[in-house]
């Protein structure tokens, strides 16, 4: 995948940085463990610091002190998720601030906008993020809008890439806007979403509003039945996914592109991610054990620590074991994912999905992902 600011290589897990930063890490980390490219969240960064300030600095890039790619996501799931007293209607979603209370609107136009201002290298239209259970009356509805806002977001885009939004400071003109595919668990309402959401014309498309609570068989029954109407020379995107065994099942249906909190989330609460299963650091059996969580690891917590100092640095809330824990997981998805793009390029991806789940499954604490 080609951007503004370099190339990347599929499948590829991206890191979340939230504020502006993955918790935890530098961003000399992220580089030196082959993070390609950085997500970061639209609704904590218009909120705070705002994207017209940061527009002002030069865009996200030269905010951050990042000089890779970014993608930026719409700002809605947040609004969906954290807002306080939010509304929603066709304009778009009315909320609250969830840290002063201040009244905004986000709609497809404003979401568009925001993301021009911070110049990310990829913008994500606003959908309407749909709570599971849904029945499928409201999960068609709810698709049918996201549709309609995904025409005004590109229209949007469009407007402000050819120059016609004089009041929109467009920081990375080389943006590119990709689609999200909803439908909740319907397949065929998936099917009729990507196919209207392809005749929109994005750059490339994303599947969102999975890892919401459904079922595991289920989410992957959707992305099988989305993917192939999703065009092959584009990437595709699975948004806020997942477990290790989630991406190896989800490159295995086609997918090129992923983010999530969890490896850096379960980090600070201890938990890392290894070739053979989850292991919980803080668990007694590690007080004494000289080995390094994952002996088949490069990363440098791997390389220098053993498990009972990495107990012993969690158990002392040391600010270092935070570090230390997210490094090993950020490393362990990033290897995970180039191990996936050797087995495609050798043309072992079968095989390769089968051991790694297998693996997996061994467990050092658990049965399983
Ligand atoms: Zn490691």
């Amino acid at each position: 995948m080609t951007t503004a600011h370099g190339a990347v290589e599929t499948p590829a897990f991206m890191p979340v940085g939230t504020q502006g930063a993955v918790k935890g890490v530098t961003h000399r980390d992220l580089e030196s463990l082959g993070a390609e490219i950085l997500l970061t969240n639209t609704y904590h960064l218009y909120l705070r610091p705002g994207d017209d300030l940061i527009a002002r600095r030069g865009g996200l890039h030269r905010f951050i002190g990042w000089t890779r790619p970014i993608l930026t996501d719409s700002g809605g799931y947040q609004v969906f998720s954290l807002a306080a007293r939010r509304t929603i209607d066709e304009q778009g979603a009315h909320f609250r601030s969830h840290l002063d209370g201040s009244a905004h609107s986000l709609t497809p136009e404003t979401a568009t906008d925001i993301q021009a201002r911070l110049g990310s290298d990829i913008a994500m239209v606003l959908d309407e993020c749909l709570a599971h259970p849904a029945d499928a009356a409201a999960a068609r509805h709810s698709m049918q809008r996201t549709l309609r806002w995904a025409c005004r977001a590109r229209d949007r885009f469009l407007a402000l890439r050819d120059g016609l939004v004089p009041d929109v400071i467009v920081s990375n003109p080389g943006q590119a806007q990709f689609g999200i595919v909803q439908g909740s668990v319907f397949p065929e309402l998936r099917e009729e979403s990507a196919r209207h959401t392809v005749d929109v014309g994005f750059e490339a498309y994303a599947i969102g509003g999975l890892s919401v609570g459904e079922p595991i068989d289920v989410m992957y029954d959707i992305v099988s039945r989305t993917a192939p109407c999703l065009p092959a020379d584009r990437p595709r995107y699975l948004m806020g996914t997942g477990t290790p065994a989630d991406l190896v099942e989800a490159v295995a249906r086609g997918i090129d592109l992923f983010d999530c909190v969890l490896p850096t989330r379960v980090a600070r609460n201890g938990l890392l991610f290894t070739r053979r299963g989850r292991l919980q650091i803080k668990a007694a059996r590690y007080a004494r054990d000289p080995r390094p969580p994952d002996d088949g690891c490069r990363c440098y917590t791997c390389r220098t620590f053993s498990r009972a100092y990495l107990r012993h640095l969690f158990a002392a809330q040391e600010l270092l074991a935070y570090r230390l824990n997210s490094l090993h997981n950020l490393t362990f998805y990033a290897d995970l994912m180039a191990d996936l793009r050797a087995a495609i390029e050798r043309g072992e991806s079968r095989a390769f999905v089968e051991n790694a789940l297998a693996s997996f499954r061994e467990g050092v604490d658990a049965p399983s992902y």
